[in-house]
């Protein structure tokens, strides 16, 4: 299930991008963390155990999904992969899990996270649960304010939630708070939850998200005996859309598109749209691409959904992007919301915020085009209903 298969030139790198740029307190757990990883990918107990728990606890393979009702309304036959029936309701536990079994075998003290929407927050405490492992996560007390529920479910694992109020109180402001507190206790577990941050986090997520993409693609042979014209994912950090893409980059009839938090559009100075408005640079330990204000400074990243509201991106995307793979897109909020309303009202399926973005760049790009098409539905809605009412 777990083939081997990234396209780094050299260890960390991905063409020019990833590498490790960190304090010097942080090389000596990363290089440990390197080391285990590629033991572990390679011992046939830890496989064998993650197997066990993506069957039996996650509930995986999650289904691959016709949806006739949306594919007749857009005019192309439009599949779902059904990340949103995972239990905690997202893609996100499929590399916690991974690396909550790594933190096992490190005989980990603690655990400790980021988290922007709460979802990789829930992910990581059930995780941590599950394991008997004590967990401290980071939220920015801007998020922690719009996922309320999101902190309670946290809490409930038996997880201590620590906010972030500084900067835009988001997920930077966390992922900078954690990083601090990693540093001084190298002696903890950093579960990162996207394919971002310096080596060997993005080739460690890429391989625990992989399976997304390794069941799709099995799954649409099965269903339709051929491969899809084209796929399709959101991006924040770039996790689920690298899972569900990786299986698919050797394969040169299938296009690949991402759809990117736009906030109010790629000109706008309210966008998380990385790629598309971004540029190069070095970012929170990797060298990747980066929103930046006039002085080449990190600036803000907008977006309405927490989960993709991020400056940075995984540098393996960056690749993609200059590599012409994949093609990156900008889904402004309002175009994501009409999309959530969509799908929920044509398939009874209420997708997350995030997810709504991938739908709404297939539903553009796909009208009328009678393509075969897999879009990543990679969370529910549920965490998103309360806030939509709002802007009723
Ligand atoms: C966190 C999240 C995302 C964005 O993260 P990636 O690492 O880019 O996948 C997308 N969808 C959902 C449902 C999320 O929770």
């Amino acid at each position: 299930m777990f083939r081997e298969k990234t396209i780094q030139t050299k260890e960390g790198y991905f063409g020019q991008y990833g590498g490790q740029f960190v304090p010097p307190v942080l090389e000596s757990p990363l290089a440990r963390l390197a080391e285990e990883f590629s033991k572990a990918k390679n011992n046939p107990a830890f496989l064998k155990e993650l197997h066990h728990l993506l069957k039996q606890y996650v509930g995986r393979p999650s289904p691959l999904y016709y949806a006739s009702r949306l594919s007749d309304k857009v005019g192309s036959k439009i599949y779902l992969k059904r990340e949103d029936l995972n239990h905690t309701g997202a893609h996100k536990i499929n590399n916690c899990l991974g690396q909550i079994l790594l933190a096992k075998h490190m005989n980990a003290r603690e655990v400790v996270a980021e988290t922007g929407a709460g979802q990789h927050g829930v992910a990581t405490a059930t995780a941590a649960a599950l394991f008997g492992i004590p967990c401290k996560i980071f939220m920015g007390s801007r998020d922690a304010q719009r996922q309320k529920l999101n902190v309670q479910r946290m809490k409930l694992l038996g997880a201590e939630v620590i906010t972030a109020d500084r900067g835009t109180a988001s997920l930077k402001d966390a992922v900078d708070v954690a990083l601090g507190y990693y540093i001084d206790h190298p002696d903890a577990f950093y579960l990162l939850g996207s394919a971002v941050g310096p080596h060997p986090y993005p080739t460690i997520v890429h391989y625990f998200q992989q399976v997304i993409g390794e069941e799709a693609r099995r799954q649409v042979l099965e269903q339709e005996k051929r491969l899809p014209d084209s796929i399709f994912a959101c991006v924040g950090g770039g996790s689920n859309a690298i899972g569900l893409f990786s299986a698919f980059l050797n394969d040169p009839m299938v296009k690949i598109f991402a759809a990117e938090g736009g906030g109010e559009g790629a000109d706008s100075p309210r966008t998380a749209s990385t790629l598309v408005a971004g540029k190069p640079g070095v970012f929170q330990g990797t060298y990747s691409y980066c929103l930046v204000d006039e002085n080449d400074e990190p600036r803000e990243a907008y977006s309405v959904a927490s989960g993709l509201d991020y400056p940075g991106v995984g540098p393996e995307h960056a690749h993609l992007k200059e590599s012409g793979r994949v093609s990156y897109h900008c889904i402004t909020d309002n175009e994501a919301i009409a999309a959530f309303y969509e799908l929920s009202k044509l398939e009874g399926i209420i997708p997350a915020i995030e997810s709504s973005h991938a739908v709404a760049l297939a539903m553009k790009l796909l009208k009328d085009k009678k393509q075969l098409a897999i879009i990543n539905l990679s969370g529910r809605g549920d965490k998103d209903v309360e806030r939509d009412m709002e802007h009723e």
